[in-house]
């Protein structure tokens, strides 16, 4: 703890707080003994008699409520003070839902201390109090809801992998997809993998849609070689951070790629460069098993993630995918041109390829070619399709 930890010590006798008054601080005795009551002091009903490292005062902390009983020094007493401020601003850096449910708790217990030890006809404090509060639970039940539905739509099979075609900007032939997770409700409605992506990441559900767009990337894979024999296209899946911390992401990767019989150097593993930026040392040991699996390695929304470029001689990178943001400013800026372009140089020079993402018309396509980009990606040939549609673009004589 730092400033914001106070001391108080309190005489034999000597009252802390009563019954009704504005709470806002908690209390861990230090030494001495409190004694918690109700009633006035004369007629009370003693609570409870509390000791060295013992908490109170919590119930008040968090709701801003009033104090539901009275705290007494007993003897000599030195208490350390945990203000509001103190505990908000750590409850405010924690998720959500933690947030939520320390609050549920916070508020069930006192309806049981009003109900049990009062009778006051004080309704039990919810929990929306405040408007922190209401915004915590709305978005901690949001976010319940959307991890129920997301187990649930795993059950029903509501998602589906889209292919979004990868064109070789020298021939315009798409020479890969990149697989995008796409959830489609019964009734037709969609939500966006921007949604619920962050929401799984939190949870081990990342694990389990994880584990399933890794088997279905290598199934349609698989089921394009048998739709479009001998185009050979590679395939692109996404990894998110937490990823990395199940322990059966290589097993599962490792016998996909057994299962369906493909060459590992079809598979490219897209991680972004923010992944990189956040750990360098963590993510070269992960990348470094990657490659040993045999699969490529892609740098995602290359551009954005601050990291520095040292790490781009360490990793076993492949391919850097150009961020959108980059391509959508390069027929307007001359600094986005020159980016695009020294990107292009130095992935070349260190014997990387390059992918143009978020390429939305010709000219972007046209000037990605010049500046020696290798591949291009965006709603100009496709957006994400179903692997049937992905078939078609594949076909010779077809154009993406
Ligand atoms: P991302 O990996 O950067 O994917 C590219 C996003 O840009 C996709 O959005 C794609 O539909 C969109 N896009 C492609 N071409 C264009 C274009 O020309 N213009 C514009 N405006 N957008 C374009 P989507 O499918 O909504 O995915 C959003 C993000 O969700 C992805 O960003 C990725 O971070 C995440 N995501 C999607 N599928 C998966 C998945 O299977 N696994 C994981 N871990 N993340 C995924
Ligand atoms: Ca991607
Ligand atoms: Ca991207």
């Amino acid at each position: 703890m730092g400033a914001e930890r106070h001391r108080r010590s309190l005489a034999a006798g000597e009252m802390l707080f009563r019954e009704g008054d504005g709470g806002h601080e908690a209390y861990v005795i230090e030494a001495g003994c409190v004694e918690i009551f109700t009633g006035a002091f004369e007629t009370r009903r003693s609570i409870a008699r509390l000791g060295a490292d013992e908490i109170f005062g919590e119930m008040t902390l968090l709701g801003g409520h009033t104090r539901l009983a009275s705290a007494v020094a007993t003897e000599a007493t030195s208490l350390i003070v945990i203000s509001h401020e103190y505990l908000e601003e750590r409850v405010l850096a924690a998720d959500p839902l933690l947030r939520h449910l320390l609050r549920v708790v916070i508020a069930r217990t006192r309806d049981n201390v009003l109900r049990l030890g009062q009778n006051t006809s004080e309704p039990g404090a919810g929990v929306s109090g405040t408007a922190h509060a209401a915004a915590d639970r709305q978005a901690a039940l949001q976010h319940l809801r959307l991890e129920q539905a997301m187990a649930t739509a795993l059950e029903q099979k509501e998602f589906q992998l889209h292919l979004q075609p990868i064109v070789r900007l020298g021939d315009s032939r798409p020479a890969g997809f990149e697989a995008l997770i796409r959830w489609i409700r019964p009734d037709g409605s969609r939500v966006s993998p921007g949604e619920f992506i962050p929401v799984a990441e939190q949870s081990e559900l990342i694990y389990v849609l994880g584990h399933w767009i890794i088997r279905e990337s290598c199934r349609c894979l698989a089921e394009l070689d048998r739709l479009v024999p001998g185009a050979a296209p590679f395939l692109s899946l996404n990894l998110s951070l937490r990823q990395f911390d199940d322990p059966d992401l290589f097993p599962v990767l490792e016998a996909a790629l057994a299962d369906s019989g493909l060459d590992p150097r079809r598979l490219r593993l897209e991680i972004t460069e923010s992944m990189i930026a956040r750990d360098a040392d963590a993510t070269l040991k992960l990348l470094q098993r990657c490659k040993a699996l045999g699969a490529k390695l892609s740098v995602d929304d290359f551009g954005t993630g601050y990291s520095s470029l040292s790490y781009l001689q360490r990793l076993p990178v492949d391919c850097l995918k150009l961020d959108r943001s980059f391509i959508s400013d390069l027929e307007t800026s001359p600094a986005a041109t020159r980016i695009v372009g020294a990107v292009a140089r130095l992935a070349h020079e260190l014997g990387m390829e390059t992918v143009a993402e978020g390429i939305e018309t010709p000219g972007q396509a046209a000037l990605c070619r010049e500046l020696g980009v290798d591949y291009g990606q965006g709603f100009h040939w496709s957006p994400a399709v179903p692997l049937e549609r992905a078939a078609q673009v594949l076909s010779p004589g077809q154009a993406a």
